[in-house]
């Protein structure tokens, strides 16, 4: 691994998956307006930035043809297009081996199509990880996976929600994280696919936790930069800070969003110049001690 990489990747969640998690009916058929405004969004601001990031893609949606041209174009400048799954379901953990299997190599065919080059990384989606789908990427060959989330907070919160929607009988469509993300490392580590959450010098992928604060292990993702900014940098992030955004980070309310979901997204209601000004004020952090590089080129990863 090269030392001192701040590596920035955007998940390209579609507004289907906001309206899965609140157990909102789903939206009409059509573009797709977190998508295409999300992605164009964080292109022209990593242009802007000369940053190389990580972009996490499902595969279905790259039957939209304006889309798939962007994505195109983006690994064309040299960003990553990396595999979030071809349906991104939630409970994927759950699913048999067969469908799991399916749901990685669905994507990983749109994208070689796509780019002519193998995808080498992978996040499940809402942090989902589980030893079968950590096996799945080990026995596909992939380099990386990025998908542990070290948070206790956001454990909580999720978990409140997801009761809470139960109790209104509008469950949601998104699944609990297993309880081992709380004690995985901060870290990058090797992992071992029997046991995800823990380090193995012996491992075949690099797990690429999501970065989260020292001691309260508060997340530091795109949602929170708005609201509490970057921390000092400890030790942990001497050999890589992994920094996540979603697509819709740089989306607000006036991109046409259902007003049920941004009654409920509150930071879907900060607008885009705001949220935009926090994030360039974490990529001048990240600068002074860090160099940009996509996930794949800080694992080490050579696209076949
Ligand atoms: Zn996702």
């Amino acid at each position: 691994m090269k030392s001192r990489s701040a590596c920035v990747s955007v998940d390209l969640d579609a507004l289907v998956c906001y309206t899965a998690i609140h157990g909102l009916p789903n939206p009409e058929p059509g573009p797709d307006p977190v998508l295409h405004a999300g992605l164009q969004r964080f292109l022209e601001l990593f242009d802007a930035e000369g940053i190389t990031a990580t972009f996490f893609v499902v595969g279905r949606d790259l039957d939209d043809p304006v889309y798939a041209e962007l994505l195109r174009q983006a690994a064309g400048a040299g960003h990553e297009l990396a595999n979030h799954t071809e349906n991104h379901h939630y409970d994927l953990r759950s699913k048999g081996l067969a469908t799991i299997a399916d749901e990685i190599a669905g994507c990983e065919k749109r994208l070689l199509r796509l780019t002519g080059h193998r995808c080498v990384g992978f996040r499940t989606p809402g942090y989902n990880l589980s030893p079968d789908i950590a096996q799945i990427l080990a026995q596909r060959g992939y380099v990386y996976d990025s998908s542990v989330f070290p948070c206790p907070p956001y454990y909580a919160a999720k978990g409140a929600v997801m009761a809470g929607l139960r109790a209104l009988r509008r469950p949601s469509r998104s699944q609990m994280t297993l309880p081992g993300h709380l004690r995985a490392p901060r870290a990058p580590y090797r992992m071992h696919p029997d046991a995800p959450f823990a380090p193995n010098a012996h491992g075949p992928l690099w797990e690429i936790p999501m970065a989260v604060s020292r001691r309260l292990r508060l997340p530091i993702i795109g949602t929170t930069l708005p609201i509490y900014g970057m921390p000092q940098l400890d030790a942990a992030f001497d050999d890589m800070f992994n920094l996540e955004f979603h697509a819709i980070d740089l989306v607000d309310d006036s991109d046409g969003l259902p007003p049920a979901l941004v009654s409920r997204q509150h930071d879907a209601r900060t607008n885009v110049a705001a949220k935009r000004h926090a994030f360039r004020a974490a990529f001048k952090t990240l600068r002074n001690s860090h160099r940009f590089r996509t996930l794949a080129d800080a694992t080490g990863a050579v696209q076949p």
